[in-house]
């Protein structure tokens, strides 16, 4: 074939994928749905009203009014939730779609690296993906795949394909700790394991592993600043430092170069001080922290991801090291999440599914985080408008309003009266389409 010949075949057939692609837009543009919502709940910090009329055009909110005075497009079909309470999806900060909740007696988390092909690892986080939106969560910040590579990535594509069913993600990809700082760890010294994370030292390797991560597809980089935990002489919860402030600096000014955001999985003490002063933009777990570090992460505007149901699971014996180690660091948790909720920390949703079995309720969290004395409303925010502003998708994700992605939820009971309802939801929306009806 002559280049010229060659060249206009390129052409037409652009043309014609073009054509398709408009023709597919126009439709979507016509498609309107109307839901009648019987109470609404649209994600701001603004009091429920009742009796809504929800117009969505193609996969966008087109318009929210009162049902007695909005009247309904013609050709529009009409879903009836006017029994129910009608939310935004919702929105976890704080998952791994790649993990199942590793019962040790099935050999734990290292299986994941010796055992099974990748292929393995990827159905079963499709599963994860349909799971969490069988629930109501429509979005998810996914912060690393635990030795599945760019895996995350993969599972993104497909599901922005339409080829499966799944949330919105926000990935992570490899995550990146230290030298001794992630599994797999404990073999032979001579033996060279495959590790959860991409491993750096020194601020060249971290930039550089930033870098690799963002080319390849990277939403958001994962930082371990911290590894091993256990109870220290006086009683006290004590936890391994990874990564330096220089090392950090690096992947922080990489990422931020790439308008990127940095997640930093801390538990307390050095690691945690170092991911403050290193310029993270959010604290994973966070289970110490001090007054002064609060006080920082209030003036640095620091996203606080506490996952409080995760540390519930699998204690061990109560007078064993690890036993004691865990009732520790669920108890310390508690407390940090009171105190940094009073002192106005900006806290979003998160659970560390994966780390819980995902046959498990995602909104258990909800259940903790009232019981640990935050307003059911607030606790909604957390997963609706106030994450989507740290993803930053401001108006896109997490309310139900004129602009935003029609993603919709209903549930058959008030949430701001008993949040446990959260745990049945019944009818799921995402992008304009219908995935439980
Ligand atoms: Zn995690």
């Amino acid at each position: 074939m002559s280049i010229c010949l060659r060249l206009s075949v390129v052409l037409i057939l652009s043309f014609v994928a073009s054509a398709q692609q408009t023709s597919a837009a126009a439709g979507e543009s016509e498609r309107c749905t109307v839901i009648r919502a019987g109470t609404l709940i649209n994600g701001k910090a603004e009091p429920p009203r009742h009796n809504q009329l929800i117009v969505i055009r193609g996969n966008r909110v087109d318009s929210v009014s009162n049902a007695n005075t909005a009247s309904i497009p013609a050709g529009a079909s009409v879903i009836d939730l006017s029994q129910d309470v009608v939310l935004p999806g919702l929105i976890d900060s704080h998952t791994h779609i790649f993990l199942q909740g590793e019962n040790p007696a099935q050999g734990g988390y290292d299986v994941n690296l010796l055992k099974y092909p990748l292929s393995y690892r990827a159905a079963r986080a499709t599963v994860s993906a349909r799971r969490a939106l069988e629930q109501g969560f429509t979005t998810l910040r996914d912060v690393e795949t635990e030795g599945a590579g760019y895996g995350d990535v993969g599972i993104k594509e497909a599901i922005d394909g339409g080829y499966i069913p799944g949330p919105r993600l926000l990935v992570a990809t490899r995550a990146i700790s230290t030298t001794g700082g992630y599994p797999l760890e404990g073999y032979a010294p001579e033996l060279d394991m495959p590790k959860g994370a991409q491993i750096v030292d020194g601020p060249v390797q971290a930039r550089k592993a930033a870098r690799e991560q963002l080319d390849h597809g990277a939403d958001w980089i994962k930082v371990y600043m911290t590894h091993r935990s256990w109870i220290g002489k006086n009683g006290e919860l004590v936890s391994q430092p990874t990564l330096t402030v220089e090392e950090l600096k690096a992947i922080v000014d990489e990422t931020h170069g790439w308008r990127k955001k940095v997640a930093c999985h801390a538990y307390n003490g050095i690691g945690l001080q170092r991911a403050l002063d290193g310029g993270c933009d959010s604290i994973e777990h966070g289970l110490e922290i001090s007054d002064a570090q609060i006080a920082q992460m209030v003036r640095q505007g620091t996203w606080y991801c506490p996952t409080l149901s995760v540390y519930y699971t699998d204690w061990g014996p109560p007078d064993t090291p690890d036993g004691k180690r865990d009732r520790k660091r669920a108890s310390v948790h508690e407390e940090t999440f009171r105190r940094a909720a009073a002192a106005k920390v900006k806290i979003v949703f998160g659970t560390d599914m994966g780390g819980i079995p995902w046959t498990e309720p995602i909104a258990q969290e909800f259940v903790r985080m009232v019981g640990f004395g935050m307003s059911p409303g607030d606790a909604i925010l957390s997963a609706t408008s106030r994450p989507a502003e740290m993803l930053d998708a401001v108006g896109e994700i997490g309310i139900v309003a004129p602009g935003a992605y029609a993603d919709i939820i209903a549930v058959s009971g008030d949430p701001l009266r008993d949040i446990k309802i959260l745990e049945d939801v019944r009818f799921v929306m995402k992008d304009g389409a219908v995935f439980k009806p």
